[in-house]
């Protein structure tokens, strides 16, 4: 039983076995209790010093200043989701000036132009295949309305 931990407690992020399905109905609506935020700082076994990875980065970010709903770049208030992004150039460090804390749209603007965010630029080749398999998918579909 690898999703619980010593303790009882829910192991963040790993599958629940097919047993526990059930069970997940009960969270349904409901805010989970964030047992590891609870259990967070140093002495803790989850406290990995500086070699932290981004998840548990971002999760300190929210511990230590909360889902402030204001964007740096924009100043937008009123945006459905706010992100802590990472500074271009800047390494993954428990320090609030290397963070953006950004709306959706400008973090994904500015990730895209700093290059942590691959774009995806489709060949000529490709945007041949999309657009012949889009006219076989019309053509099907207009056979079976007539
Ligand atoms: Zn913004």
């Amino acid at each position: 039983m690898k999703w619980r931990n010593k303790k009882g407690q829910f192991v963040k992020g790993h599958k629940f076995p097919s047993s526990q399905i059930g069970r997940i109905g009960y969270w349904h609506g409901k805010k989970r209790p964030d047992i590891s935020i609870a259990h967070m700082g140093a002495g803790n076994p989850m406290w990995r010093g500086d070699k932290v990875s981004n998840a548990g980065l971002h999760l300190w970010l929210r511990v230590n200043y909360g889902n402030p709903k204001k964007c740096e770049f924009c100043n937008s208030k009123n945006e459905i989701c706010y992100d802590w992004a990472l500074k271009s150039g800047l390494q993954y460090e428990r320090k609030r000036e290397n963070f953006l804390r950004l709306c959706r749209s400008c973090h994904m603007r500015y990730d895209y132009k700093n290059g942590s965010r691959a774009v995806y630029y489709p060949t000529q080749e490709v945007k041949e295949k999309i657009r012949k398999s889009v006219k076989i998918y019309v053509r099907k579909n207009k056979k079976k309305e007539g």
